[in-house]
């Protein structure tokens, strides 16, 4: 049966409220269903929640899982950025809150302090934006770049604190565009491999991102390294990081078979509020 532990609705910048999404995964036979909101930052942007939210958005979760239950499994989580370490899934304000599970992910890397929008280069907006500040900040040498976001994603296992690790090489989805970048050269490869060493170490679970297979023909982690995290029985779930609730399953079976397809048997996923592995195909 399916699920989805990565999904985000209007308290973030989901495109419709809570209860739509439950309606289409409980349609679609779904057994869980998380919700997983970009966190607050320190600052404020267009696509995370504000603390002041936060009440709102425990207390609406809640109130479905009352309302559903015996129908699907609910779960509140959060998709907490990891920022520098001053800021990410391990502060108390994320640790103390009433939460299912925590998912940890790299959107912004800081070129400057203080911690504000306009001193972070976002790796998952619009390429144009990306490029220029690879151009202007990593000196238009993508291989720079790739070193700071693999030892910044480093930076955030070690620290921890959440139990996924979101879209975990994201940096190819805009990184791929730009002159000189080349995820099978040994620069690039080094780098990934070291990360998923110290996951494996940590004991965390890897989300396959699914949420541009339609658009682009691409999962986070690549099918190419499926590879390399069953190699290190690293436990895997798939997510498809939705914001519109037509898309609650997009691009779920897809992944699953290139999972199977290199000897993956089981998905780690909540199951009566405890991680279980739970056979696929
Ligand atoms: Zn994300
Ligand atoms: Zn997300």
């Amino acid at each position: 049966m399916d699920s989805n532990f990565h999904s985000h609705c209007i308290f973030c910048d989901g495109r419709s409220y809570p209860e739509d999404f439950v309606k289409f995964a409980v349609a679609r036979g779904f057994r869980a269903y998380g919700f997983s909101s970009h966190a607050p930052l320190p600052f404020e942007t267009s696509w995370n929640m504000t603390k002041g939210d936060m009440p709102e958005y425990l207390a609406e979760i809640e109130r479905l899982r009352k309302k559903y239950a015996g129908k699907i499994e609910l779960y509140a989580g959060l998709e907490i950025d990891y920022l520098d370490e001053t800021y990410h899934a391990n502060i108390p304000f994320f640790q103390t809150l009433p939460l299912d599970y925590r998912i940890g992910s790299l959107h912004f890397l800081p070129w400057q302090k203080p911690l504000a929008e306009v001193n972070m280069v976002c790796i998952d907006g619009a390429y144009d934006e990306f490029r220029k500040n690879v151009d202007a900040h990593y000196g238009g040498d993508v291989r720079l770049l790739v070193k700071d976001f693999f030892e910044t994603s480093a930076r955030m296992v070690e620290i921890g604190g959440f139990d996924i690790i979101g879209h975990i090489d994201k940096i190819y989805m805009n990184g791929s565009r730009y002159p000189g970048f080349d995820m099978h050269a040994r620069w690039y490869k080094t780098s990934f491999l070291m990360l998923l060493d110290l996951i494996a170490e940590k004991e965390l679970i890897v989300e396959v991102n699914t949420k541009n297979v339609k658009r682009k023909g691409q999962t986070y982690p690549h099918r190419d390294t499926y590879k390399h995290l069953f190699e290190r029985n690293i436990p895997v779930m798939v997510n498809s990081d939705c914001h519109f609730p037509d898309l609650v399953n997009d691009g779920r079976n897809e992944a699953v078979a290139l999972l199977h397809d290199v000897g993956y048997r089981t998905v780690r996923e909540l199951v009566k509020r405890k991680w279980k592995d739970v056979p696929i195909g």
